[in-house]
């Protein structure tokens, strides 16, 4: 495992940021870590990185437990914090030979222009970094987090107050970088996690309130049901429909075409063809109605008790 979090419990003052968090994540995965804001997700993201520690439960990081382990922990990850904080008085080189130097790296003046080269900083290298546009300035920040090329990099909001175009670039950047690391990103924009991330850990008040795969999650709703739309060749028995298992309800939607809400998770379009062949029908498009993530945030989001509050 890469990272595993153990029944994380975060307070600060009398305030819970976590409560009972656990889930682990495996080597290569790249996964979103959504909640909207005050959700907790910098807070699980600072323990990770050994920045704070946990009030009660436990975090290791390649096998190295944050607390006891903090330096080898360290060392397998790459931290881009919220609102990435660099010294903007200083040139991108002159800042990334500082960071390198810090990790002790020995190949420093190579590895500054590896890290040039591989997030696209050439063209702006020689500048200062309080010159350069948003976009440029979390190329620098991913540079800086990638420099001892970590195992693990932790990135914290990597795409906040970035206009389209730099938005785009940063996501495929970290798509190509996914592909030879772990990587934890925090987002609350749904669409990051549909384009970057294998999976979603949804996190509110301080709760996980789903982990799944990012396709799975479009199918899920929190009460598991989805809706089919379908088309016949011709006119369907509709009692016998309503009374098929998992069907909650239909309603007409164009010619010989109907929209059926289903009580169940279950996958149930094989059992609309089979029903149709026993009318003599052909089934002539079928479509399961994907749920937009955003839908199922806030379902899942909404129904949480707010329990922030330490008893
Ligand atoms: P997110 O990153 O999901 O927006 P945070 O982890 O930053 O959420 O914050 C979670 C909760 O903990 C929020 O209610 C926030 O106000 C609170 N919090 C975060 N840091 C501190 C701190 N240093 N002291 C007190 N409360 C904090
Ligand atoms: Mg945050």
């Amino acid at each position: 495992m890469s990272i595993t979090a153990q029944q994380v419990t975060k307070v600060y003052g009398t305030q819970r940021a976590l409560h009972d968090v656990s889930f682990s994540i495996s080597k290569g995965e790249v996964v979103g870590f959504l909640g909207p804001n005050g959700a907790g997700k910098s807070t699980m993201m600072k323990i990770i990185t050994c920045y704070i520690p946990p009030t009660s439960g436990s975090v290791s990081v390649c096998g190295f437990d944050v607390r006891e382990q903090s330096i080898d922990a360290r060392r397998c990850i790459g931290y881009l914090p919220e609102h990435n904080p660099l010294y903007t008085d200083m040139y991108v080189r002159e800042y990334l030979t500082f960071v390198g130097k810090i990790y002790k790296l020995k190949n420093v003046a190579q590895r500054v222009e590896e890290m040039i080269e591989m997030v696209g900083l050439g063209v702006e290298a020689h500048k200062k970094i309080e010159t350069l546009s948003k976009g440029y300035r979390q190329r620098v920040g991913i540079a800086q987090s990638m420099i001892h090329d970590p195992k693990v990099l932790i990135l914290d909001e990597p795409t906040s107050g970035l206009d389209p175009n730099q938005l785009a670039e940063i996501r495929d950047l970290i798509i190509r970088i996914g592909k030879e690391k772990t990587v934890m990103l925090s987002t609350h924009i749904m669409q990051e996690v549909e384009a970057i991330c294998d999976r979603a850990i949804i996190i509110s008040k301080g709760n996980i309130v789903a982990d799944s795969s990012t396709s799975e999650l479009s199918h899920l709703t929190a009460s598991g049901s989805y809706e089919i739309m379908v088309e016949f060749s011709g006119e369907i028995n509709t009692q016998v429909l309503k009374k098929l298992s998992g069907v909650s309800s239909i309603e007409p939607a164009g010619n010989h075409t109907w929209l059926i809400k289903t009580n169940t998770s279950k996958d149930i379009r094989k059992d609309i063809a089979d029903l149709a062949t026993s009318q003599g029908l052909s089934v002539l498009t079928l479509t399961r109605k994907e749920q937009k993530l955003e839908d199922i945030f806030k379902e899942l989001t909404t129904a949480q008790p707010s329990s922030t509050p330490v008893e």
